[in-house]
C-alpha cells in the first residue's frame, strides 16, 4: 500500500508466544529453562518444549517465542513495524490469549504506575502519533477517534460511557449494541461511545476511564476479573494533501478472557454461564483464525460477538497477530499445554 512498507509476513497471521516469569521466589531460571520437577518448559529460539510429568514431552514453535527475561520494550521492537502498517491503510488486530494469570494484561497494558513497564498498547499509541508528526511533513492529515468495550456473557458493554447505568442496562436506552457492518468494511457499534483524539495523552487519559468503568462493572455484576473480553479499537484516517491519497484503517488491540478450563474454576451457576460464554468464544475466534489461515471458502464469523464485531478486520488483506501468555509455574503445566495446543492450531 501506501509509504512502501516493508512487510515480509509469512501469510497475514502469526503467532508469539511469551512465557511469564515466575512469580514466587522458587529458584525458576529466567534464561528459558524453567524446570520445576515433576513439569518443565524450556524457551529456546522459536521453539518451546513442555515436559508433563517427567516423561511426556511435546514440542511447539512459532513466529516468535518470548523467554521469561524479555523486557516490554524486547517484545514492542518485535511488532512496531505490524503497528506501523495500520497508518498505511491496514486492519491490524493483535490479541493476547491465555489463562488468566499468565501475562495477558500486563503485555497488553503493562503494570499500572510503572510507565517503564508500560505494555504494547500504551506503546503503540506513542509510535502512532509521533509517526503522524513526521508524516505531516509528507502533507499527511490524519484522523483519530477510539472506542473501547468489553464483551462479557456474549454481551457488549460500552466502557467509555458516562452512563453508569450501562453495564446492567446495555445501551442508554436500554437496548443491546447492535453492530453493523458496511459495505465499505467499516464497523458501527450502535449508540457506542466514539472519542476524537489528537495525542497519546488524550487516550492514556481515555484508558484510566475505561478501565474504572471495567472495576465499576465488576463491582456491580459481582463478577470475576479475567471473564470478560477486552476490545481497544482506534479508527485512522488520513488524507494527503498534496497527492489526494487516502487512508482507512482500523487497529485493534484485544485483553482475552482467561482461556482456563471449566474443572479449575469450579463452575456453577453465573460462573458456569460464563465459562461456556468464554469457551464458546475463543473457540470461535479460533475457528475463523484456523479457516482463514487454511485459506477455506467459509469462515464462521457469526458464531461469537467477538468474531463478528471482529470480522471486516480479520481476513482479507487485513494482519493478526495472537500472543499466547504462557504461566512457567509446574501447577500450570496442563493449562500451558492446553495454551500451546490452541495456538499452533492457528500458528
Ligand atoms: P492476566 O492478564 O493474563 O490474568 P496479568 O497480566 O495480570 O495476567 O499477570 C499476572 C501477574 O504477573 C501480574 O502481577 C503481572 O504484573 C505479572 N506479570 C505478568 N507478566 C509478567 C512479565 N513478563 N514480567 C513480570 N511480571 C509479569
Ligand atoms: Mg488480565
Amino acid at each position: 500500500k501506501l509509504h512502501n512498507t516493508i512487510l515480509e509476513l509469512k501469510g497475514n497471521i502469526r503467532v508469539f508466544c511469551r512465557v511469564r516469569p515466575s512469580l514466587t521466589d522458587d529458584g525458576l531460571g529466567t534464561d528459558g529453562k524453567i524446570l520445576s520437577y515433576p513439569n518443565s518448559l524450556e524457551a529456546l529460539g522459536r521453539a518451546i518444549d513442555l515436559n508433563q510429568n517427567a516423561g511426556q514431552k511435546y514440542s511447539f514453535s512459532f513466529d516468535q517465542v518470548f523467554a521469561p527475561d524479555a523486557s516490554q520494550e524486547d517484545v514492542f521492537v518485535e511488532i512496531s513495524q505490524l503497528v506501523q502498517s495500520a497508518l498505511d491503510g491496514y486492519k491490524v488486530s493483535i490479541f493476547a490469549y491465555g489463562q488468566t494469570g499468565s501475562g495477558k494484561t500486563y503485555t497488553m497494558m503493562g503494570k499500572p504506575g510503572q510507565p517503564e513497564l508500560k505494555g504494547l498498547i500504551p506503546r503503540t499509541l506513542e509510535q502512532i502519533f509521533q509517526t503522524r508528526e513526521s508524516l505531516k511533513l509528507q502533507g499527511w492529515k490524519y484522523e483519530m477517534q477510539v472506542s473501547m468495550l468489553e464483551i462479557y456473557n456474549e454481551t457488549i458493554r460500552d466502557l467509555l460511557s458516562t452512563n453508569r447505568d450501562s453495564f446492567r442496562e446495555g445501551t442508554p436506552n436500554g437496548k443491546q449494541y447492535a453492530i453493523k457492518h458496511d459495505l465499505n468494511g467499516n464497523t458501527t457499534v450502535s449508540d457506542l461511545t466514539v472519542v476524537d483524539v489528537r495525542s497519546s495523552r488524550e487516550v492514556s487519559y481515555l484508558l484510566d476511564r475505561a478501565s474504572h468503568s471495567r472495576s465499576v462493572g465488576k463491582t456491580q455484576m459481582n463478577e470475576q476479573s479475567s471473564r470478560s473480553h477486552f476490545v481497544f479499537t482506534l479508527r485512522i484516517s488520513g488524507v494527503n494533501e498534496s497527492t489526494e491519497q487516502q487512508v482507512e484503517s482500523v487497529l485493534n488491540l484485544i485483553d482475552l478472557a482467561g482461556s482456563e478450563r471449566l474443572s479449575k474454576s469450579g463452575s456453577t451457576g453465573d460462573r458456569l454461564k460464563e465459562t461456556q460464554a468464554i469457551n464458546k468464544s475463543l473457540s470461535s475466534l479460533s475457528d475463523v483464525i484456523f479457516a482463514l489461515a487454511k485459506k477455506e471458502d467459509f469462515v464462521p464469523y457469526r458464531n461469537s460477538k467477538l468474531t463478528y464485531l471482529l470480522q471486516p478486520c480479520l481476513g482479507g488483506d487485513s494482519k493478526t497477530l495472537m500472543f499466547v501468555n504462557i504461566s512457567p509455574e509446574a501447577s500450570s503445566a496442563g493449562e500451558s499445554l492446553c495454551s500451546l495446543r490452541f495456538a499452533s492450531r492457528v500458528n
